[in-house]
Order: structure tokens, then sequence, then C-alpha cells
């Protein structure tokens, strides 16, 4: 059909792609730092140069070890890997699909299941950012549609909501009790029905903490960014962590909001939603926060990694301005920071021996972003303890995608690939680590099970202690 398409007024900044076709794949990663959106071009700009970024060897139809691609492995058919993504996105750009693109059946079912998982980005031979790419088609989707539905709204919007979450817990207690309370929720809202709630703590973490503190003489300062999933959900984790880098002898400064505004936030859950600007905004805020701390060359700690590493990576085309670079530079999270203090040698922590084993899962980020080395070198600091790497791709639940009732069932044999099977045969007394609070929940939900963060199996150690219960 080939019509054209208007010219693309695109939402994020694609600039570093712009060279592409000129001098080669070695110009990308140079980020324009502007404005976000760049001039409408009709032929998609440096967007559609990022989507040309495919060049069609398929590796990313290959199951071998690695991340990528989980929608390709769990469907073995080609219209849920990379390659087809890239290609529908171009013909779409192409003017292939309509004047409204975005809006075309082809483009939806090839985006559909991709879990953003950055497995491509760092695996395919050409490091195709299909998740950056799914989030821009989505914007230009809402906007071609003239809104955002209720359902990516209301996830989108999990920080606003996330301080008033625990008056909501008893809703999730009522939907494990009353099935038709979940089953009308999945028809009104498009929440599977078989899936359990995020539940709220009785108190989060941030509120409870001072708003500054004075550095002790000689003690080295960081920074920890405690996300709002951390913050409101598992505020134990932050505690941990707190703890943890306390008893390592450091300053901890927690970064938070001016008072009486809401909690700081990185804006993850808006830009996998693709609302943008409100990623924007979040980002904004973020920046003015730690951009000082940055300046001075502290370290932010980030204990959540789809969080923290959004600083490293999609801050950069959220058109932030000069500031992003300093800050992507000084965000690390907890492993990183750990290992690499201990390569330094500047780590003393008075860790006391655990017996027995811990398994322990890779966030898709972790992995793609080659977290997992430090990981086992932290781990490896623990007496006694015996640390085995689950071989496990995505655990399926990706954020709000496992949440959602067209992809429960996906979600579910993603995780089934060999997450929730290692987990099932594991010992009742094995340790298990998951440091994203996704993957938690599809351990919670698939394996019956708890999985931990990193901080929590440091600090029973710091401790001695040895239950299970005692996270
Ligand atoms: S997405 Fe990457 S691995 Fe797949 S065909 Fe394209 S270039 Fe090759
Ligand atoms: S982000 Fe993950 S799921 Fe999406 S295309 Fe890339 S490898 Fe596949």
């Amino acid at each position: 059909m080939n019509e054209k398409t208007s010219p693309i007024n695109t939402k994020l900044d694609w600039s570093a792609y712009e060279s592409y076709g000129s001098f080669g794949f070695d110009s990308f990663g140079d980020f324009g730092g502007g404005s976000a959106a760049t001039e409408p071009a009709a032929d998609g700009g440096g967007y559609a140069k990022a989507a040309a970024v495919c060049m069609g060897k398929r590796h990313c139809q290959e199951k071998g070890k690695g991340v990528m691609c989980p929608s390709y492995r769990v469907t073995d058919d080609e219209k849920h890997s990379t390659h087809h993504r890239a290609v529908t996105l171009k013909a779409a750009l192409d003017g292939e699909f309509g004047e409204h693109p975005f809006l075309s059946e082809e483009l939806s079912e090839a985006m559909e299941l991709c879990v953003s998982c950055k497995g491509c980005k760092s695996e395919c031979p050409h490091g195709v950012d299909m998740a950056l790419l799914r989030v821009e088609a989505l914007a230009q989707r809402w906007q071609q549609l003239g809104r955002v539905p209720l359902r990516e709204r209301l996830f989108a919007n999990t920080p606003r909501f996330a301080q008033h979450l625990k008056l909501f817990n008893w809703v999730g207690a009522m939907r494990k009790r009353v099935p038709l309370i979940a089953n009308v929720m999945e028809s009104w809202l498009g929440i599977a029905a078989k899936r359990s709630l995020p539940k709220a703590a009785a108190q989060d973490f941030i509120s409870s903490q001072p708003r500054s503190v004075a550095a002790t003489e000689g003690a080295r300062e960081v920074v920890l960014l405690v996300d709002t999933f951390s913050n409101h959900l598992d505020p134990q984790i932050a505690q941990a962590a707190l703890e943890v880098l306390q008893s390592a002898g450091y300053t901890v400064h927690i970064a938070q909001a001016a008072a009486g505004e809401r909690d700081l936030c990185c804006g993850r859950t808006y830009l996998s939603n693709g609302l943008i600007d409100e990623a924007r905004n979040e980002a904004t805020r973020l920046l003015d926060v730690l951009a000082p701390f940055a300046e001075r060359g502290l370290p932010v700690i980030g204990l959540e990694p789809s969080c923290l590493l959004m600083l490293r990576d999609e801050y950069h085309a959220l058109g932030l301005g000069e500031r992003v670079a300093k800050l992507a530079n000084s965000a690390v999270l907890l492993e990183e920071f750990l290992a690499r203090e201990h390569d330094a040698k500047r780590l003393t922590l008075p860790l006391k021996p655990l017996t027995g084993k811990v398994l322990v899962h890779g966030h898709c980020h972790q992995k793609a972003f080659g977290a997992m080395p430090a990981m086992g070198k932290v781990l490896g600091l623990v007496p006694g303890l015996q640390v085995e790497f689950i071989e496990s791709s995505c655990c399926g639940m990706s954020g709000s995608f496992g949440m959602e009732a067209e992809h429960y069932e996906v979600s579910m044999k993603m995780g089934e690939l060999s997450l929730l099977p290692t987990v099932r045969a594991a010992e009742a007394d094995t340790l298990l680590i998951a440091n994203g609070t996704s993957c938690r929940h599809q351990i919670r939900d698939g394996a019956a099970r708890e999985a931990s963060h990193l901080a929590q199996v440091l600090r029973l150690a710091l401790r001695g202690e040895q239950e299970n219960s005692a996270y």
C-alpha cells in the first residue's frame, strides 16, 4: 500500500542515531542532550535509523544462553522476535500500514510480547534497543489514539498512588477470598485474575529517615536512592541496604524530595507505559536532587535494577541536558558499588559465616548491563555461603507485563522456562535472591516462595543470622 505517513515528531531524543548510515555503528551513544523532541521527520529521522540498526542475521531467533529474546523463546514464533519487530517498525515508518501506523494491527502484534528486557541491546550483535523503540511506538500510539487507556495510566502512576497503596491492601486480600472480585477486575481493568496484587508495607522507609545526615569525619559519603518499590512495598530492603552501607563505614545520604513534596521516582513506570512527558518530569525532579551529589563525585547507589539503570540508560534519551552524563557516571547498583569498593581494597564489611546455599536469579537489566559478576563477587565475600546462579532469562513478570490479563499465560511460560522449576526444586532452607521487585512477585506467584534482595542476605551475614525468616 505504501501510503506516506505524516512527519513524526518523536518524543524521545534519537539524535544518537542520526549519523547511522554515514559513519557506521561506532558513532552511537552520543545523545544530543538537548530537547527531547527532534524536528518532525517524514522518514522518522533518528528513530527510523535506530530501527534500521537491525541487520537481519537473526541471532535473536536462537535459543542459547542469555536473556534474548524471551518472547521468541516461549512462542517459538519469529513474529515475536526482535528482528520481526524491527522490520515491522521500519515498514510502519515507511508508510506501509497507512496514515496511522502506530494504531496498525501489524505493529501492535509485533510489539505485543516485547517485555523490554534489554536483552537485544546487550546481546544482539548490532545492539538493537527494542525496549526504547517500543516506548516511542507506545507514546506515538497514545497520541494517534488520542488517549491513554485506564490500565496503562494506573500502572504508570504507581509512584503517585504508592503512598496510599496500604489503604488498599484489603482489596488484594479480598480478591484471594472472593474470586468474583478478581474476575470483575480482570474484565473491567484487564488485570489478570490469577495474579496476586502487590502488598504495601504498613510504614514506608523514606518518611522514617532524617532529612539530612552530617558526614562523619574521615568517612566516605554515598547517596542511597530508594525507589518507589523499595520504599513502599519492601522498606526492609532499603533498611538492610542502609545498615550494610553504615556497617561498612559510609556516611549515607538518603535522596529525598523537598519537604511536603511527593517522594522521588526515577520515572520508570511512566516510561514503560509510553508516558514520556511524565517520565521526563519525574526524571527532572530526581536530577534536581541528585545532580549536586553527582557534582561532588558521590556514588548514587540504587537497589531496584530497572530504576537505577534507567539513570545510566534511558535518561540519555529523555533530553534532560548535560547534567545527565555526570549522574549516569555516579549511578551504581549496590552490588556494583560494593564489588568496586572491594576491588579498591576500601571495603570493610564484618560478615559472619552463613552455611548452606543461595540461589540467585538475575534481573534482565542486571544481566544486560553486566552487573551479575558483581553479585557473584559480593556474595563470595560471605564465608561459608555456596552461591549458585539460576540460568534464567526473563522471569516473565517484567514490570506490569505479567499483571496484564492477556499476557498472563505467556508471562508464566517465561517463568517456567527455568526460573520457577529451579526455585520449586530448591530445598526449603535455600536462600533465594532476586533483586527485582517484579521477579520476586513472579517467584511468589509461580513457586510460592519468598526471595530477598542481596542487601537482606548481606545483613543476615552481618548479624550472623541463619534463619530465612530473619530477612
Ligand atoms: S535484531 Fe539483532 S540479532 Fe536480530 S536480526 Fe536484527 S541485528 Fe540480528
Ligand atoms: S527487549 Fe527483550 S523481549 Fe523486547 S525485543 Fe529485545 S530481547 Fe526481545
